[in-house]
């Protein structure tokens, strides 16, 4: 790659789009911590991908398609995942401790 090839791929590469991807993905570690301590894999829907309208267990309310929410899969039983509304799986501790 010439210099000056590298010089125009760095100032396409815009600071908006990184932030928000640096945003992204400390989301992701940060659920993916709150499921290690229920044994469960949990990620983030984007609106894009939640198609179908789920009941969040936590709030028991309804989660509307093209709402960015998490899916939580556990481990040891797949089949049972369920989509809680990102903001109830992460006060989900404060509301029952110890649980
Ligand atoms: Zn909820």
């Amino acid at each position: 790659m010439s210099r000056r090839t590298r010089a125009a791929a760095q100032r396409s590469h815009r600071p908006g789009r990184s932030a928000r991807w640096l945003q992204e993905m400390q989301e992701v570690s940060r659920l993916a911590a709150t499921g290690e301590e229920v044994g469960a894999d949990v990620r983030p829907v984007q609106p894009s991908n939640a198609r179908k309208l789920y009941i969040c267990p936590g709030c028991q309310q309804e989660i509307k398609p093209a709402t960015k929410h998490v899916v939580v899969v556990p481990r040891d039983a797949p089949d049972l995942r369920r989509h809680w509304h990102t903001s109830c799986w992460l006060m989900r501790d404060r509301r029952r401790p110890g649980n």
